[in-house]
């Protein structure tokens, strides 16, 4: 066999996914179609969760550079009044991070390929579009728009909205209902404009709703919602027009302004055989919350486990609680941008109660382990004498809290506030930061224990 996993695709989820597996030793090709990175900002901000998830895949480091610590968003009506206040921490949060990151996703990909380099049996090839995927007994079989052939012992299709992988296994996207063409535009201050301020603005306003970003460094960011007759591509004088009330061209340069079609969907499955999807190619939201590739990267860690597990010798049946306990994760953030799109837009004024917006850490649907309880719930990551949990744990499972059967899992102390808001004494914590269970259940501890010798 040539390779453990194929990965199609390398946007920031197929990458990621690349380096929390070839930092295990796993044989990876990632087959990237285009020639050369995508030079511009797409999306622009991540949580601590995902931070967590590049901590796990080695790269937090070489990502910090590319960031600044988000201080949160506010909802403001037509009159400039705030109706939503989603203001972050501006200290460590749960997660062992912050709870909010601005960054510049070239640098991200760039930080993220960079690190590829340094894994022997990693292999990212670019200029290579997969056109065909077939799979029998214990292969996949990929085909390139230039004839050449790989095989692989899983495929992974991380390649975005269009995903030709989706396609090849006939799989439908459940559309959840939002459909609508915003601009979104990226300009480069050319002079200080502190005034426009360190929070995301979405502006309620049914005559002209929109977002405002801050970027890191001097990048900064508009997103208009169009209306059907307005012109794609759109002039540039056309857009300065559009940003008046915010920036003329006397305080910036405009580096593009792109139309995108903002949808909601979701793949009905995520799994067939040996190929399975990640990222844009099982679901879409909205941006209004930032999440997209947020749950991209989630996808990613609830994966590297699995697969690493099963390529050394646990049963293929893992793979199958991938899917469905992403999908409901996933769905909670689809639902509440979609919301949140609908109180931009005011078409659906009070849907949401006014004052202060928590972030949501929605639980894992059904899956690995029971959740009746602190099963599927994500767990803090907390400060050992060691370091951070995960990495003291070696990205493992183990237990925090009390355990009275704990076993020969690593533990640690901590947490009471999120073990007690489950009626627990101490739980299991998987590789990907999520419960596996209570530590007092010695089912699971001796499932967890199984799997970390496929992790060691
Ligand atoms: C305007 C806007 C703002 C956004 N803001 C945010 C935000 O702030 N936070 C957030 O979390 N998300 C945000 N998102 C969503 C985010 O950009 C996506 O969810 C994310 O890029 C998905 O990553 P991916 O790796 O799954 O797919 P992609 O980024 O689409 O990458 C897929 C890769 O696969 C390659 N590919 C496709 N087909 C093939 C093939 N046949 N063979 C080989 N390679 C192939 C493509 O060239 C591409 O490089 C935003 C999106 C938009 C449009």
């Amino acid at each position: 066999m040539d390779t453990d996993v194929a990965v199609i695709g390398g946007g920031p989820v197929g990458l990621t996914l690349a380096n929390l597996l070839g930092r295990r030793g796993a044989s990876v090709l990632v087959l990237e179609k285009q020639p050369e990175p995508y030079p511009m900002p797409r999306a622009i901000h991540f949580d601590g969760e995902v931070m967590r998830v590049f901590q796990a895949a080695g790269v937090a480091q070489a990502v910090l550079p590319h960031t600044h610590v988000g201080k949160g968003m506010l909802f403001q009506n037509g009159a400039g009044e705030t109706l939503v206040d989603w203001s972050r921490a501006q200290e460590i949060g749960p997660m062992g991070w912050y709870e909010s990151y601005r960054f510049f996703q070239p640098g991200l990909e760039a930080a993220l390929r960079d690190a590829l380099v340094d894994y022997p049996n990693v292999r990212l090839v670019t200029g290579a579009e997969v056109i065909r995927l077939s799979q029998s007994g214990d292969a996949v079989t990929l085909t390139l728009g230039s004839g050449t052939q790989h095989r692989a012992r899983f495929a992974i299709g991380a390649d975005g909205t269009g995903s030709v992988t989706r396609q090849a296994l006939g799989i439908a996207l459940e559309d959840l209902g939002f459909q609508e063409r915003w601009l979104v535009v990226d300009l480069r201050l050319t002079r200080p404009r502190d005034d426009l301020g360190d929070y995301s603005i979405q502006f309620c306003d049914p005559e002209a709703p929109g977002t405002y970003v801050r970027g890191v460094g001097n990048w900064r960011r508009w997103e208009l919602r169009l209306s059907d007759g307005d012109p794609d591509p759109m002039p540039e004088e056309m857009i300065w027009q559009r940003l008046r009330r915010w920036i003329t061209p006397r305080d910036a340069v405009l580096e593009r302004g792109a139309i995108y079609t903002f949808r909601s969907r979701i793949a009905e499955h995520w799994e067939q055989g040996r190929i399975l999807l990640a990222g844009d190619a099982a679901h879409q939201m909205p941006p209004f919350m930032g999440q997209g590739m947020c749950a991209g990267i989630r996808d990613a860690a609830n994966l590297w486990w699995k697969l690493l597990a099963v390529l050394r010798g646990a049963d293929q049946a893992l793979l199958g609680t991938y899917g469905p306990e992403r999908a409901a994760n996933v769905r909670a953030f689809i639902e509440k941008s979609v919301a949140l799109g609908r109180l931009i837009n005011q078409t659906a004024a009070g849907l949401i109660p006014q004052g202060q917006m928590r972030s949501i850490w929605p639980d894992l649907g059904p899956g690995l382990g029971p959740r009746d309880g602190i099963g599927g719930s994500l767990a803090p990551q907390v400060l050992t004498p060691n370091g951070k949990a995960d990495d003291a744990a070696g990205h493992r499972f183990y237990a925090l809290g009390a355990g009275a059967a704990a076993g020969t899992l690593p533990k640690f102390d901590g947490a009471e506030d999120w073990l007690a808001e489950h009626a627990c004494k101490g739980a299991i914590i998987r590789p990907d930061g999520y419960a596996l269970g209570p530590a007092s259940d010695p089912e699971l501890v001796t499932l967890a224990e199984q799997l970390n010798q496929h992790l060691a």
